[in-house]
Order: structure tokens, then sequence, then C-alpha cells
């Protein structure tokens, strides 16, 4: 099998992959983009990572393009992605794991207020708050894909009353009711002190973290931002924070990564910025899940995590 590794790897990163997916997939032939121009009709499958638009036209025996990232969003943005190639994502266990511990400490962090305990420390002030128990906590987890279903469950395990909202409600998480459309959206954040955002970025989801959820929640909420930055309308945040109606966002992902050194989210007293590493993908685990993949495309076995284009996951 001739396989195609492209994407927006720096030198160690692009080389930690060769030697994972190398190990994990011995019998294929991994071309570079170089490898793959010269000989386009050999390329039966391309693995990537966010690959520039149009890389990966004009190659006739292309079978399926097997993404490296979990979210889709930009590899189905390129207007030149071969129609009627499978995609498929990276649902790796590890990934979700991480993405699980993510939730858990933010969450915690705000409801347990170490937010505000880390700033206090700042200006050296000595002032205990009131202590909730976790059961006082709302949180409605926004996505119950592979992300938000582990991070309800999580959530749940710790004792936290957790709403979920899907597109579907096809989703069994115990203890964790599940919302669907507008008025189930309207419904979850008219209670939800903490809101965790774990959707994918499509046409339906972007720009939904805006003036109008924030307005919708009680006032003093916290926002976790952890799916994409184009879900959130960064100004809105800002304004819901600085009146006041908003106590705390935790943000991950950003409009634009890195996010720019003048940026106020830097400096905002209110807001955690993470360096989009709320689950990073592991080489390691993730070529193990690309091996699968690849072996069932070989062996004619239905394959795993297939995005549906239409929808845009
Ligand atoms: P997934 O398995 O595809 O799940 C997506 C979930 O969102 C599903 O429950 C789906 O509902 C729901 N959904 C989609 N469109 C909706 C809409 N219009 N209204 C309501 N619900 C909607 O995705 P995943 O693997 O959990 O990942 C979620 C996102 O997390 C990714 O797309 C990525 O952006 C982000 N992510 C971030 C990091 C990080 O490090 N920050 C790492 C990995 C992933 P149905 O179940 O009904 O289809």
């Amino acid at each position: 099998m001739r396989v195609l590794l492209g994407g927006d790897f720096d030198d160690d990163e692009g080389l930690a992959w060769v030697r994972a997916l190398r190990q994990a997939l011995p019998e294929a032939t991994w071309l570079t983009p170089e490898a793959a121009r010269e000989d386009p009709g050999a390329v039966q499958v391309a693995v990537v990572a966010n690959p520039p638009p149009g890389s990966l036209t004009g190659l006739p025996g292309l079978r399926l393009i097997q993404s490296l990232w979990a979210g889709v969003d930009r590899l189905l943005a390129d207007p030149t992605l071969p129609p009627g190639v499978p995609v498929a994502r990276m649902v790796d266990p590890a990934m979700t794991a991480a993405m699980a511990e993510t939730v858990s400490w933010a969450c915690l962090a705000v409801h347990r207020d170490f937010f505000r305990y880390a700033q206090q420390q700042r200006v050296g002030q000595w002032r205990q708050l009131t202590q909730r128990r976790a059961d006082e906590c709302r949180v409605l987890v926004l996505g119950l894909g592979e992300m938000g279903r582990a991070a309800a469950q999580r959530l749940a395990g710790q004792g936290y009353a957790v709403t979920g909202w899907s597109r579907s409600g096809r989703h069994e998480v115990p203890g964790v009711p599940v919302l669907t459309g507008d008025p189930g959206l309207a419904e979850g954040l008219a209670h939800a002190q903490i809101v965790v955002n774990l959707l994918p970025l499509t046409a339906a989801t972007r720009g939904l973290l805006d003036a109008r959820l924030f307005a919708a929640l009680p006032a003093g909420a916290a926002v976790i931002n952890l799916g994409r930055g184009a879900h959130l309308v960064e100004a809105d945040l800002l304004e819901a924070l600085d009146r006041g109606a908003l106590q705390h966002a935790v943000l991950d992902v950003f409009q634009h990564e890195p996010l720019p050194a003048d940026h106020a989210f830097w400096r905002h007293p209110q807001v955690t910025v993470l360096p989009h590493v709320a689950a990073q993908t592991d080489p390691r685990s993730a070529s193990a899940v690309v091996a699968t993949n690849l072996r069932a495309l070989r062996d004619g076995r239905p394959l795993q995590h297939l995005v549906d284009r239409s929808r845009g996951y």
C-alpha cells in the first residue's frame, strides 16, 4: 500500500509521525508530498494533518483520506478535496481521555474558585469564598461525540449535574439528560453555571458562542471553549466578562492561532489561555488507529470514523 503523508508539521513533529507510522504499519510505503507529485497515480491513501489546500487533487488512485486530527473543518473547507473519496478522522482513546482530563480540571477550577484564588494570590489577598458542592453546579456540554461523551461521563462521575446538547439527541451517557435543537439549547443554557463547548466547526455551529448565548446563561456562568476558535465571537465574550455577566472563560482554541501577542485574552484576569493542548494527538496511539483503518481498507473491511462530508463532521 502506497501512502502519502502530508501536513503542516514542524520538522520534529513530522519525524515523530514518520517514525510512529512506519512502526505501526511497516508493510506500507510512505511517500512524501514531493514523491507523490512525481508519481501521483501510485498514491492509494493520504494520511494528512491539515495539508495545503489543493494538495490532494490529481491522485487518481486515492481511496481514502485519513486525517491525523480529530477536527476536519479545515480539511473539508478545501474546495478541491476529491469528491467521492471517503474521509476518516482521528478518534484515539488516548486523545479522548486527555480531553476528559482537561474538562475535569477546568470545571473543578471554576466550580471550586481555583482561578479566583490564583488571581487573589497575584495581589496577595487572603479571602475564603463560599464552597459549593459539585451537585450544586450545573454543567452543559455542547456536543456529545467522542469528546463530549467522555467529558460528560467524567463530570457526572465527579458528581456534577451534567446535561448534554447534540444534534440528534441519540446518546446514552448514564445520568446525563440530552437536549436537542434551539429549544433544548435555551433550556440547557438557562440553568448552566458552566458551558463546555465540544462541537465540531460547521456552518451550523460557527459563532454559536456569541452575545445571544451568553445572555441566555445565568449571571456569573463560565465558558470553556475546547472545540474550535471560530465557535466563539471573541468580542462578545470580552464584553460579557467585562460587564460581569460571565465569571470566567477557559479557552484552548482561537480565531487566530497562535494567539497574537497583543490579544486582550492574554492579559485578561478572567480568561485562562491554553495553546490548543486540551487533547493533543499522540503519534504513538494515533498511529495504531491509522494502521487499523488502512488494513481494513486493504482487506475490504468497513472503515472506521468516516466523516459525513455533507454534514461537515
Ligand atoms: P464528534 O464525535 O464528531 O461529535 C460531534 C458532536 O457534536 C456530536 O454529538 C454531534 O451531534 C454534535 N453536533 C454537531 N453539530 C451539531 C449541531 N448543529 N447542534 C448540536 N449538536 C451538534 O466530534 P468529537 O471527536 O467529539 O470532537 C468535537 C470537536 O472537538 C472537534 O471537532 C474538534 O473541533 C474539537 N477538538 C479539540 C481538541 C483540542 O485539543 N482542543 C482536540 C480534539 C478535538 P450528533 O451526535 O447528534 O451527530
